[in-house]
């Protein structure tokens, strides 16, 4: 969570309450309490019933539990250590506390015929229900055992500050939240639709629930006093970045109308028929450019669905109206791709694309430098060099992203801006292949509009997918043999090791020895990360032409390659592995008409969540469904690949649990903001703050 993360109307230090020095308040920082109002927001883990007594006759192994009994007997037993044990009864059954630390005082205390009130978990012992260590309170003659009107909350713990510190801050705040209530933000109108409660009521329900709230659901997240506050806050981000859309759409750019006999030209010649899918995403994106604002589109689609051709053809558009357009992707890998790609398409139109990487030769960067700026290069092709200080563009009215799930919000941000000319900003086209479900996306990317290639191009059949342990590693490699005997052609990827480009070598290097070993037939190449560029492209280019059958590399393959003829791929390790990324691995089959086959080999015994992984991966070949199982089982952070995404924490949403939220977040915002952009803008501040904001409101 952002540390700048302020909320709230009142803005009082927390030093202004009763207890808290400025020693406690350092403590405090540690969970991101820094002003009174943030400990309404800081919600509890979970809740303890000491509403009501338990009668021991009916108390559940592993409850906690408030009961009240009279001391029968209290003595100390020796089980492998000395343990006291109090023996009490209410006359619908015995219960033993027992403790393992007491001074010769608490023993003392336990005087046969007295009351005594303690909580704790239930356990079941040698001699029925015990509480091992329980909170207690012995009661004084005609006192009676006392009960708390509300649950008891459990604050998230954090050194030095004991749960009833927590507490007593949090009667204080909610005290002085019910002399001055938070300005409710969410229109009553909307509230009243969705049924929900007002800020305030939410948060006193939450800090003290009533005894007869609903536990089970408190802890799954969904009662509606959470919703609500998770609903405001996912309606902040939403709102924040969806601010940005709509700066854009006061911003210039140059409309880009001419070209139309180019773009169907262009159509007309490509060796393939465009899919319906294509042809749709292409008319959201020729729509957009014609635009005088700036394009902010995404277009998500999964791997091999032919997303490369659509952002030729807005190519083709900007070329056509005389202005430049740069291509960017991830990794030298795919740009060089592009590259050829491109070459490939427009060469027919006399169009070389130039190109610009971090590991070009510096002659060469000089030319291709002067080339962008004084406009002889009109398509340019690259990595993120393309947007580093000294690259001045002539006149760049497209700017193309490939695999954006490496970019974040900011990024995009800083692309746009890096663009701007006497035209206003270039347009922006995306690419995505890690798509993701629907209501993630409205949260991710609530600043772009999204397009979907919902069909991959004709022919294709899913990639058959097995998962075999690794110890039967003799048996897949015949597999090669006989695949590559064929005429087709083989990936092995190798283990990823964690942030060691060396190990990731070595291992790929044993898998290369290994199978030169145990395959003399086969023409074997090697590709890993720490090959210089030049070498990395001759040994993909290798491949791409067939003068290689089977290709070990590391995952510097993972996105975009594409090779048709590739039908067999084994991925080693697999069990370490996330889910998007083995699905875009196997991605680089199953581009061509045969049958395409990928083994998952893995190291047992598998663990749960490795094993539902390879089984989703089993199950299907589509890749929004992928996802999803990737979002549950891992969260949109791993997704779409961590702290890159540009995704906020949450303090109290959370995507995956509150994702269907998200088109009635979407449906408010917009009656929000037409109805009161000032409202609008509280919300984004109570929830981000000013340093959280992406756009000006
Ligand atoms: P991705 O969406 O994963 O980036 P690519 O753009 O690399 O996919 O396309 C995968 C392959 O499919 C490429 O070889 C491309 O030329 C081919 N392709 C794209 N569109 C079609 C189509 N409509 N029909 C047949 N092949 C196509
Ligand atoms: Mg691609």
């Amino acid at each position: 969570m952002s540390r700048q993360m302020r909320s709230l109307q009142s803005e009082s230090p927390l030093t202004e309450l009763n207890g808290v020095g400025p020693a406690l308040a350092k403590k405090l920082e540690k969970l991101n309490l820094h002003r009174v109002d943030d400990l309404l927001f800081l919600l509890p883990l979970r809740y303890e019933d000491r509403t009501q007594l338990v009668k021991i006759g009916s108390l559940v192994a592993g409850k906690r539990c408030l009961v009240s009994g009279e001391v029968l007997l209290a003595e100390t037993a020796f089980r492998g250590r000395r343990n006291l044990l109090v023996r009490i009864s209410d006359g619908s059954g015995q219960l033993t506390l027992r403790f393992f630390h007491f001074s010769r005082q608490q023993q003392a205390q336990f005087r046969a015929g007295l009351e005594v009130t303690c909580f704790g978990e239930v356990r079941r012992g040698k001699n029925g229900f015990e509480i091992i260590h329980p909170e207690y309170r012995l009661l004084r003659e005609n006192q009676s055992a006392e009960m708390s009107d509300s649950l008891t909350a459990i604050y998230p713990a954090t050194e030095g500050v004991q749960q009833g510190r927590l507490r007593s801050l949090t009667d204080q705040a909610l005290r002085r939240m019910q002399e001055s209530p938070p300005q409710e933000l969410l229109p009553a109108a909307v509230r009243e639709k969705l049924e929900m409660p007002t800020l305030a009521e939410a948060i006193q329900y939450l800090h003290r629930p009533p005894p007869d709230a609903d536990i089970e659901q408190m802890l799954t997240g969904t009662h509606p006093c959470q919703q609500r506050l998770a609903f405001e806050e996912l309606l902040a981000h939403y709102l924040s970045l969806s601010n940005l859309r709509a700066l854009a759409a006061t911003e210039d750019a140059l409309a880009l109308t001419e070209g139309n006999e180019d773009v169907s030209g262009f159509v007309r010649d490509l060796p393939f028929e465009l899919t319906a899918a294509q042809r749709r995403v292409t008319d959201d994106i020729l729509a957009d450019l014609a635009q005088p604002h700036p394009m902010m589109r995404l277009i998500q689609g999964d791997v091999g669905s032919g997303k490369t051709v659509v952002a030729a053809i807005a190519c083709v558009k900007a070329l056509a109206c005389g202005v430049q357009a740069a291509i960017m992707a991830p990794t030298e890998i795919l740009a060089e791709q592009h590259w050829r790609s491109f070459s490939d398409w427009f060469r027919p139109l006399g169009i070389e694309p130039a190109w610009l990487s971090g590991s070009q030769r510096a002659a060469a960067r000089r030319e291709s430098l002067a080339s962008i700026a004084d406009g002889s290069a009109q398509l340019i092709v690259g990595t993120h060099a393309l947007f580093q200080e000294g690259v001045a563009f002539k006149r760049l009215g497209l700017v193309v992203i490939d695999e954006q799930h490496r970019f974040g919000v900011h990024q995009r941000m800083a692309l746009r801006d890096k663009g701007v000319s006497i035209d206003g900003h270039p347009h922006q086209l995306v690419m995505t292949a890690t798509p993701i479900p629907r209501t993630l996306a409205m949260a991710a990317y609530a600043d772009l509009d999204t397009s979907v290639i919902d069909e991959l191009p004709p022919g294709r059949q899913p990639v058959s997918t097995i998962a075999i342990p690794e110890i039967r590693r003799g048996e897949v490699v015949e597999r090669v043999r006989s695949a590559c005997a064929s005429g087709q052609q083989a990936y092995w990827v190798c283990p990823l090791i964690e942030e060691s480009e060396v190990l990731d070598y070595q291992a790929a290097q044993a898998s290369y020895e290994m199978l030169t070993e145990a395959l003399p037939e086969l023409r074997i190449g090697l590709v890993h990360g720490r090959m210089k560029p030049a070498e990395k492209e001759r040994g993909m280019k290798a491949f791409k032409e067939g003068l290689i059958q089977l290709l070990v590399a590391t995952t510097v393959i993972e996105v975009g390659v594409d090779v048709p003829n590739a039908s067999l791929m084994i991925i080693e390790n697999a069990e370490r592995m996330g889910l998007s990324q083995l699905h875009q691995l196997r991605g680089r089959v199953g581009r061509g008409a045969v049958q395409s086959h990928c083994v998952l080999l893995y190291k047992s015994p598998l663990g749960r969540t490795a094993k539902q992984r390879l089984g989703v991966l089993r199950d299907t070949n589509d890749g929004f469904v992928v996802a999803q199982k990737d979002l549950e089982l891992r969260g949109p952070g791993e997704l779409l690949g961590t702290r890159q995404t540009g995704l906020p924490d949450y303090r109290i949403a959370n995507l995956v649990r509150d994702a269907e939220l998200m088109p009635q977040v979407q449906i408010t915002a917009e009656i929000i903001r037409k109805d009161s952009e000032h409202r609008a803008a509280a919300i984004v501040r109570r929830w981000l703050g000013d340093a959280g904001r992406y756009g000006k409101v």
